[in-house]
């Protein structure tokens, strides 16, 4: 499986440059910013596309997978928001849900969802100029599991994402479920539509505007 991994800051790129020496399949595209648009120039040939970033870039993300899907390629970002970093979900496969479906499933379940909103558009334009600070043996540790689930055991993370933090080192996993009404991996059941959807349609029913977009 060819493979374009795009790295954003110094711990991603220290893990992408890992994988680099170990495969053969892999070709990495360092970026130096914040992107929310990818650049069609630097779009390789892929059958995977994988995002690894020192922090958040949802839309970044939301495009290449949009981009990924187009030509019928896997999407899979692994993103670190220091003490976490989440891996997952893999998207544009049978089963699971996709990268857009994580993030409004993410915003459904934040107590402060508006704030989250904030959060992720600061990202999406503004490159932190250093990493927040991460332990070297982190490299080798997400390298060599990357490097294994890459070549072994991709499909474990379809509709999954790991989460884990690197100051306590406590891990776990959560099943990412579609979102009502999203055509690639909504389920289209009225049981699934999410609380966001719901929260919005009673604000333009009362005249009021939608609170998350
Ligand atoms: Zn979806």
């Amino acid at each position: 499986m060819k493979i374009q991994l795009f790295s954003i800051g110094k711990f991603a790129d220290e893990i992408a440059s890992f994988l680099d020496r170990n495969m053969d399949n892999i070709q990495i595209t360092q970026l130096s910013g914040i992107y929310p648009e990818y650049d069609m120039e630097l779009l390789q040939e892929a059958e995977l596309f994988i995002v690894l970033s020192s922090q958040p870039c949802v839309d970044l993300c939301k495009n290449l997978e949009k981009h990924a899907y187009s030509i019928g390629a896997k999407f899979f970002p692994v993103i670190a928001n220091q003490p976490m970093v989440t891996i997952g979900p893999l998207s544009n496969t049978d089963e699971g849900a996709c990268y857009h479906c994580f993030v409004d499933r993410v915003l459904q379940h934040s107590p402060i969802a508006a704030v989250q909103n904030s959060v992720n558009e600061f990202y999406n334009h503004n490159m932190i100029p250093s990493d927040m600070g991460f332990h070297p043996a982190d490299v080798s540790m997400f390298g060599n599991w990357l490097l294994y689930t890459l070549e072994h055991n991709l499909g474990s993370l379809e509709g999954q994402i790991f989460n884990f933090n690197t100051y306590s080192r406590y891990g776990y996993k959560s099943n990412v479920i579609g979102v009502h009404g999203c055509e690639r991996c909504g389920t289209q059941n009225e049981a699934a539509r999410s609380y966001m959807t719901l929260e919005n349609m009673f604000k333009n029913e009362m005249g009021g505007k939608e609170l998350i977009k």
